[in-house]
């Protein structure tokens, strides 16, 4: 018989529980800080995160229900999703590896973003909240958590790094069929934004800055709550999603992984794939090569473990991770997703004791984005330019593998398409408009 090539649950199959990693790491995860000066932080929490979101932040239970509403949601988001086995790109690179990617694309905004957002979106309708705030880089978490607040009767406030934001047009309007209110960062619409704007009405923007005008903004509005796309711990319980489904599809495969790769900004979807595998590894001595694959625009996990802000002006508590300090700036890249000073704590702490390795591509974004036409013309889906991080480790891999004759099982996840991205592939890859031929 032919080799599977789609590896497909059905709706039963949705996992009813996430996996939380904390009662199993191998130690007790460094709580959230306050700086040794000004007011606390730590206490401000409950006025800054959805309650429930704050309880599963510092939960120590290691399976954590998904609401039936939440499960609801994401059958109307197309999970379970497929996994599928790179077999035209192993042939093309002629690899004994098996190559299986996980398919994160297929979602209706178009990235695993969209795992946190629902569930974020609905615990906030849910505690009486009305309008829900936050920041986004590359455009994808913005766009992800307009589509839950459009789906849970929210409004949505967005606060984008205005270095994407001036051109990712078409990503603009996506978010506002959704009837989201969306605004370049630094923005007039906050005090530190207008600080900032004041300075350089051009200024670049961050991650970083665009956080603290999300919190700011929900500060001023009781039925206002922030919501935050990757680092902190109750959304890598919320991504776990990912992970497990993949880890049944590699039964069904009747395979498990040697090698896990995804690309990490701040670790949403790297945490997804490879935290419930981790759990074999902490648990049952599995042996599995883990890979964060980044640009060296940001390349957060070789920077410090060392507490430091989430945000640029100061407003979070701190958080014990990997870090390039939270003022840092960073040259824009079309992977803006990546592009963020630091790593979610739990990886960080696994980073620290070995577990996960990275791998960290040249700015110019060639080399990456040479591999993601690899993966196109081989397997036909277009990656985000952030996804395309993820491919290229991966095939270098592959590569080894070929180099080495060794029939590795290598898994890796793409999170999301790039269907708003070409005109980023298109000038890094020089594909033009040809005058002579229209
Ligand atoms: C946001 C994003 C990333 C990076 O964020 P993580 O939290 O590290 O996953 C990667 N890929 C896509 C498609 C994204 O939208």
């Amino acid at each position: 018989m032919k080799e599977s090539r789609e590896f497909i649950l059905k709706a039963d199959d949705l996992p009813n529980k996430w996996y939380n990693i904390i009662p199993d790491l191998p130690e007790p995860l460094p709580p959230p800080k306050d700086p040794p000066e000004g007011y606390s932080r730590v206490d401000d929490l409950p006025n800054m995160l959805i309650h429930e979101c704050l309880k599963q932040e510092m939960s120590d239970q290691r399976w954590i229900p998904i609401p039936e509403g939440i499960r609801e949601l994401y059958l109307a988001a197309g999970r379970p999703r497929p996994l599928f086995r790179a077999k035209n790109l192993e042939e093309k690179l002629g690899t004994p590896a098996k190559l299986f990617y996980k398919s994160e694309f297929f979602s209706p905004t178009g990235s695993h973003k969209v795992n946190t957002a629902l569930a974020q979106a609905y615990y906030a309708k849910q505690e009486g909240f009305e309008r829900l705030t936050t920041e986004t880089g590359a455009g994808q978490w913005g766009n992800a958590l307009a589509y839950a607040a459009s789906l849970n009767d929210l409004d949505c406030t967005i606060f984008w790094v205005r270095a994407v934001y001036r051109w990712k047009e078409q990503r603009l309007k996506f978010m506002q069929m959704y009837g989201a209110d969306v605004y370049a960062s630094p923005s007039k619409k906050t005090e530190f934004g207008k600080k900032l704007y004041k300075e350089n009405p051009n200024h670049n923007g961050s991650l970083g800055i665009a956080i603290s005008e999300g919190l700011e903004e929900a500060k001023k509005d009781p039925k206002a709550v922030y919501c935050l796309g990757s680092v902190l711990n109750h959304v890598m319980v919320h991504q776990s999603i990912i992970g497990l489904e993949t880890k049944t599809q590699m039964e069904l495969a009747g395979t498990y992984p040697d090698i896990v790769i995804s690309c990490l900004g701040g670790g949403s979807n790297f945490g997804g794939i490879a935290i419930p595998f981790m759990h074999d590894v902490l648990k049952k001595k599995t042996e599995i090569k883990f890979i964060a694959s980044q640009s060296k625009a940001a390349p957060n996990l070789q920077g410090e473990y060392k507490y430091d802000f989430a945000d640029h002006a100061e407003m979070t508590p701190m958080l014990k991770m990997y870090s390039l300090g939270h003022q840092v700036t960073m040259v824009p890249i079309r992977g803006d997703g990546l592009r963020y000073h630091g790593c979610s704590p739990i990886l960080s702490l696994l980073r620290h004791h070995g577990y996960i390795d990275t791998v960290a591509y040249p700015e110019d974004e060639k080399y990456v984005f040479e591999r993601a036409r690899e993966f196109v013309q081989a397997e036909g889906f277009l990656p985000a330019p952030e996804s395309a991080y993820s491919i290229a480790c991966a095939i270098d891999e592959a590569i080894k593998c070929k180099e080495e004759n060794e029939e590795k099982v290598v898994l890796f996840n793409v999170s999301g398409h790039g269907f708003m991205d070409v005109d980023g592939y298109a000038e890094i890859l020089g594909l033009k408009k040809q005058p002579e031929r229209a």
